[in-house]
């Protein structure tokens, strides 16, 4: 009898730093537990909708693409967390996303409110057994 199960592993050896990252095959992308009642999305868990107090939630996929909306340069930060870096929040086709954005100089002329990003992803390190933790940003689309 074999016991091999590929079918819903991850990629070898890849987890998401946040449950709310998928990397199945394909291009990774971001999900969110929307509510059933009002649309209200969430990406961490929830008893009850924020907005509207139902208790029903689907996962749904988020747009890879968007917007800035707003975003800081961080230039302060917990040791061991490298600055500058740009916070930032992401219009993704109408849900708001917040995540840092990559693959760009932190510098105010690189940056703008209005301007189009893709989600990212990058290696946050690999622990003792070989897994490597991934998380996610927006780069510059254009
Ligand atoms: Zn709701």
């Amino acid at each position: 009898m074999s016991t091999t199960e590929t079918t819903h592993e991850p990629s070898a050896g890849r987890v998401p730093h946040v449950d709310y990252l998928v990397l199945d095959n394909g291009d990774p992308y971001l999900v969110a537990n929307e509510c059933t009642s009002c649309g209200a999305r969430f990406f961490d868990r929830r008893n009850a909708c924020a907005a509207c107090f139902a208790t029903e939630f689907r996962v749904v996929p988020i747009a890879t693409a968007g917007t800035v909306t707003a975003f800081t340069i961080v230039a302060f930060a917990a040791p061991g967390i490298p600055v500058p870096f740009v916070a930032a929040v992401v219009d993704c086709n109408g849900t708001s996303v917040k995540g840092n954005i990559i693959n760009v100089e932190p510098d105010p002329a690189n940056i703008s409110t209005g301007m189009t990003v893709r989600l990212a992803t990058f290696s946050l390190g690999i622990d003792d057994n070989g897994v490597e933790a991934i998380g996610y940003g927006f780069e510059p689309a254009g």
